[in-house]
């Protein structure tokens, strides 16, 4: 079986327990406004253009007049008539690159095997997103053969599938990080552009699997910062048995280069930090569970 990939990070230590390589699988069914992965969450494969390393020589232009021209600030491209491998192809100064590849279980296994001994005993693989779990299937027949090498899985989902659907490989997974961006459903909906009845009832399902599990909760300012809100996923969570640790995620801003090199507008009006007091206010309330805060 293959995967739609948007890329592979080896030595990661942000998505899971230990020293981990994560496999960024392509496609979202939500549409979080801060999203730092527009390359993933987005289907299909992207054109990346790095103004940066645009030496404007219109190479491009002069062989794709209709999809290519330049503007004040370096090329302006029509994706829908662009292709993208042939705009790779002819630009010198290697300004374009197409993101996105199809890849077999097997060769991903291979890569995976590479890094076995930095793995040790509580890291392994992470397949992240995007929505990892649209492809649960890839996934499923990757980690049957990532198991019977000794190597550990971790799923990194926002839960927003059918309970059918994902119910089998979330069963075989050793760890699952499960985002829990908002508790109010209404405005889950209006930030997301989903409610999350449908994750709320996941997560509960995952809990009672005895997995390893972590709750991420992403905090952008002015958005999802509400204290009752974060105070209410707290409350929804503490109790769960299987929960490792709740992990309060800062918002950052290192996706709005992308959504520029990507031609989309970035939705997420310009905010400040998070607040060192509200993070201590909240690791505070979490009490005798767990909890970390990274970016
Ligand atoms: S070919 Fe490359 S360097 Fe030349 S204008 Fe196009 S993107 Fe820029
Ligand atoms: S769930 Fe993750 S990948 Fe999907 S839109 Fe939200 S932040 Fe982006």
């Amino acid at each position: 079986m293959k995967g739609f990939i948007n890329k592979i990070q080896h030595y990661s230590t942000k998505d899971g327990p230990g020293i981990r390589s994560t496999v960024f699988m392509v496609g979202c069914n939500l549409r979080c406004l801060w999203c730092a992965n527009p390359e993933s969450m987005l289907p299909g494969y992207k054109l990346i253009y790095n103004r940066q390393k645009c030496q404007r020589c219109c190479s491009c232009v002069r062989v794709f007049p209709d999809a290519v021209t330049m503007g004040k600030d370096g090329c302006i491209i029509n994706r829908e008539k662009a292709d993208f491998d042939r705009l790779c192809d002819i630009c010198p100064f290697e300004a374009y690159e197409k993101m996105g590849f199809w890849m077999e279980s097997d060769e991903l296994v291979r890569i995976m095997l590479r890094n076995k001994e930095f793995y040790g005993s509580s890291g392994g693989v992470t397949f992240s997103g995007g929505e990892a779990l649209l492809q649960s299937e890839f996934i499923e027949e990757c980690m049957d053969k990532l198991h019977e090498k000794g190597i550990r899985v971790c799923i990194d989902t926002a839960g927003n599938l059918p309970w059918e659907r994902i119910e089998r490989v979330l069963k075989k997974a050793d760890t699952v990080l499960f985002d829990l961006k908002v508790f109010d459903s209404s405005k889950h909906l209006q930030l997301t552009g989903c409610d999350n009845r449908l994750i709320l009832e996941n997560l509960k399902k995952t809990d009672a699997m005895d997995k390893e599990l972590y709750v991420r909760m992403i905090i952008v300012p002015e958005y999802n910062d509400d204290i009752n809100d974060l105070k209410a996923r707290i409350d929804f969570v503490r109790n769960f048995r299987s929960l490792r640790q709740i992990d309060f995620l800062k918002y950052h801003i290192l996706g709005v280069g992308k959504y520029r090199q990507l031609g989309i507008e970035y939705p997420v009006k310009p905010v400040g930090e998070v607040s060192e007091e509200l993070l201590k206010q909240l690791q505070e309330y979490c009490g005798d569970v767990r909890s970390t805060v990274g970016g």
